[in-house]
C-alpha cells in the first residue's frame, strides 16, 4: 500500500501555514508515505503576496514552494506531487491533474466565477475535490456546495470535526461522488491524519484521479481520536492548551500577551522535544503553555517568537482568538500565524 497526504499547505507561499517544505516533506517521510501533493492556498486565497501585483509575480511567487519541495523531493526520499487550492469566499476546491504550466497559460481564470472555472479545468483533465464542505467558521458567511462542479468530496479532512466530516460523506453518497481525504496540514507535526491509500504508486498528478475513479485509491486515517490541531486542545477541565515550535538555543522564545491581562492565567509552561528528532542538544523543540481563562467573552491572545533582548519585530508571532462561555466551556479558536 502507498500512502499519500492529499491536503497540505507550506510556508511562506500559504500565508496561513508554519512548516516549510522541507519540515512538512521529512514529517511524511518519516510516517512512511509514498508522496505528497503540495496543495498551497491560489491567488485566490490565502496567499502570502500582494494581491496587487501582476499575476505572473504572483504566479512565479505561488509556484516557488513547489518547485523548491520537488528538488529536494530525491534528496528527502519522498514524492512531491502538484496541486492547488481554490478559495471562494470560505468556499474551497483541490484542483489536481494540471500542471504549473497550465496556470502560466491562464491568466484568465482569476475573472472567472468558480462554476465556470471548474469547468474549465475538468474539461482540461483536472480531478477536482470540494475541500472540507461543512467547514464553519467565523469568516464562512455561509455554506455552499457545487455538487455539479466536482469530481469527489473531500470526506475526511483531519483538521475538521467529525460532525463536519460526516455530513461530507452524506453529501457524496447522495450525490454519487467520489471520496478523498486529507490533512489540511498547515504546521507539520500533527498527530491526527486522513490521506489516501493506493494499491499501487501514484506516478503523476493525473495517475492520482485515475486511481480514485477506479476504486484503487481510498481514504485512510491516522490517530483519527485526537484532536485535530497539535497546537491547541481544549484540556485539562477549564483551561487550554497551545503548543509551538521553538528553538530556546538559539535565544528566541515565545512571549505572550493577551488583550485582557486580568482575564487569563498562564498556569504552566512546558518544553518538549519532538519524538522524531535526535535528543540533542540545541535540537527545536515544542513549548507548552497551558492558560486558565476566567472572564467570560471574546478574548485574544499573542505570542511573540523573539529574543527578549531584541527590539526588532518577532520573528514569527501568533495570535489566538478564543470564547469563554458562561456554562465555562471554550469555544473554537480563530488562529492566525505570520512569518
Ligand atoms: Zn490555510
Ligand atoms: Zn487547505
Amino acid at each position: 500500500m502507498y500512502r499519500y497526504e492529499t491536503h497540505l499547505h507550506t510556508s511562506p507561499v500559504s500565508r496561513c501555514a508554519g512548516a516549510g517544505v522541507r519540515e512538512q516533506m521529512r514529517f511524511y517521510r518519516e510516517l512512511g508515505y509514498d508522496g505528497i501533493f503540495v496543495t498551497n492556498h491560489f491567488l485566490d486565497g490565502n496567499v502570502n503576496i500582494d494581491r496587487n501585483l501582476p499575476y505572473k509575480t504572483k504566479l512565479d511567487f505561488y509556484l516557488s514552494d513547489y518547485f523548491d519541495a520537488k528538488k529536494e523531493s530525491e534528496n528527502l526520499g519522498i514524492k512531491v506531487f502538484f496541486g492547488v487550492e481554490l478559495s471562494h469566499a470560505g468556499t474551497d476546491f483541490l484542483i489536481y491533474g494540471l500542471p504549473p504550466e497550465w496556470y502560466q497559460a491562464h491568466p484568465e481564470i482569476m475573472e472567472l466565477g468558480k462554476k465556470e472555472e471548474l469547468a474549465l479545468m475538468r474539461s482540461e483533465g483536472a480531478f477536482v475535490v470540494q475541500a472540507h464542505p461543512y467547514r464553519e467558521a467565523g469568516y464562512i458567511d455561509h455554506i455552499r456546495l457545487y455538487p455539479r462542479s466536482v469530481d469527489a468530496v473531500e470526506v475526511i479532512n483531519a483538521s475538521r470535526i467529525d460532525f463536519e466530516n460526516r455530513l461530507a460523506d452524506q453529501y457524496a453518497d447522495n450525490y454519487g461522488l467520489l471520496k478523498t481525504g486529507g490533512s489540511d496540514n498547515h504546521h507539520g507535526f500533527a498527530s491526527r491524519l486522513a490521506g489516501m491509500e493506493c494499491e499501487e504508486p501514484v506516478m503523476t498528478e493525473a495517475d492520482y484521479g485515475r486511481l480514485v475513479r477506479e476504486g484503487k485509491a481510498r481514504v485512510f486515517t491516522l490517530n483519527p481520536d485526537r484532536d485535530s490541531h497539535e497546537w491547541f486542545r481544549r484540556e485539562p477541565e477549564g483551561c487550554f492548551t497551545v503548543q509551538l515550535r521553538t528553538n530556546p538555543s538559539t535565544g528566541f522564545d515565545w512571549d505572550w500577551e493577551a488583550d485582557h491581562a486580568e482575564g487569563i492565567a498562564e498556569e504552566s509552561r512546558e518544553y518538549l522535544r519532538k519524538e522524531s528528532e535526535p535528543a540533542l542538544c540545541g535540537a527545536p523543540s515544542f513549548v507548552r503553555f497551558v492558560f486558565r481563562p476566567s472572564v467570560p467573552g471574546m478574548q485574544s491572545v499573542t505570542f511573540r517568537y523573539r529574543r527578549s533582548w531584541e527590539s526588532t519585530p518577532p520573528l514569527r508571532t501568533f495570535n489566538l482568538r478564543f470564547e469563554l462561555k458562561q456554562d465555562g466551556r471554550i469555544s473554537l479558536p480563530r488562529h492566525d500565524f505570520t512569518e
